[in-house]
């Protein structure tokens, strides 16, 4: 089914987006900006996007929220004057170079080690399971697992977490991952950017991503007053969602950004 079949197209949003006081507009990264690859490392900013971005953040707030790691997400969207979050919203550098890490965050980070060695011996066992070691989360992959040992994958994460706390399991696409158990997610840092925004007389907020981990910021989005902009990118659409918008794919992603760049321009030159 078409994602247009169940939900507006996000371009019916962009002249609302265009009209008030400067937007701001947040991302995810994998499956959003860039097309999900078999190896992370892969996932590659193509330029024309990089550049779009660019010119979107001389007209609105931008920011790049990601599961990755500060400093990966940092390397791969390499733009300056713009926002990014890794670790899901654990670790933020804003557009002025600060930076914020969730409290307690520092404390976590013994455990995390060896619960990533127990990780990753039983990775090993797995063929075609790949084990990331992020700041604040184990992730292990399984994109290039037979099918029949994905369950596999899941137990071990699950069997791990449960001899340490301070972790939960948490799913993505194609990728299981231990994290800090701390009331943190999207959610939260995009309520706590879009409030800080409109506080500074910021006028609309969207948000685009593609995977489970984007819903609680789709949440946090429809849960302002006045609603934000939540926009799903990619096949998801067709399931349940909190988004209200739909994008079929990364590159309706930078059709829609172009867009909303040539929409801002009109209206602010
Ligand atoms: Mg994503």
């Amino acid at each position: 089914m078409s994602p247009d079949a169940l939900l507006p197209s996000a371009f019916e949003a962009i002249p609302a987006l265009a009209a008030g006081g400067r937007p701001a507009v947040f991302l995810d990264y994998d499956g959003t900006l860039t097309p999900i690859v078999a190896r992370p490392e892969l996932a590659v900013l193509d330029p024309a996007v990089r550049g779009i971005v660019r010119r979107l953040s001389e007209y609105a707030e931008v920011a790049v929220v990601s599961g990755r790691d500060l400093e990966d997400v940092r390397r791969l969207v390499d733009l300056d004057g713009i926002t990014v979050a890794g670790s899901h919203g654990f670790e933020v550098r804003r557009a002025d170079g600060t930076r914020v890490v969730h409290a307690g965050g520092e404390d976590l980070l013994p455990a995390l080690a060896s619960a990533g060695d127990a990780l990753e011996q039983g990775v090993r066992a797995i063929t075609g399971a790949r084990m990331e070691r992020k700041r604040f989360a184990l992730a292990v992959h399984y994109r290039e697992v037979a099918e029949e040992h994905h369950a596999e994958v899941i137990g071990l994460a699950a069997t791990v977490a449960r001899a340490y706390p301070e972790l939960r399991v948490g799913r993505g696409k194609m990728v299981v991952e231990l994290r800090p158990d701390a009331e943190w997610h999207k959610g939260r840092l995009v309520a706590a950017l879009a409030s800080e925004h409109r506080g500074s007389g910021g006028g609309a907020v969207a948000y685009l991503g593609d995977d489970v981990t984007d819903e609680d910021a789709f949440v946090a989005i429809e849960d302002l007053e006045p609603p934000g902009y939540a926009i799903i990118v990619g096949e998801r659409a067709s399931q349940a969602t909190a988004a209200r918008y739909a994008l079929p794919d990364v590159e309706g992603t930078a059709a829609w950004l172009t867009a909303l760049v040539d929409a801002l321009q009109v209206d602010r030159d």
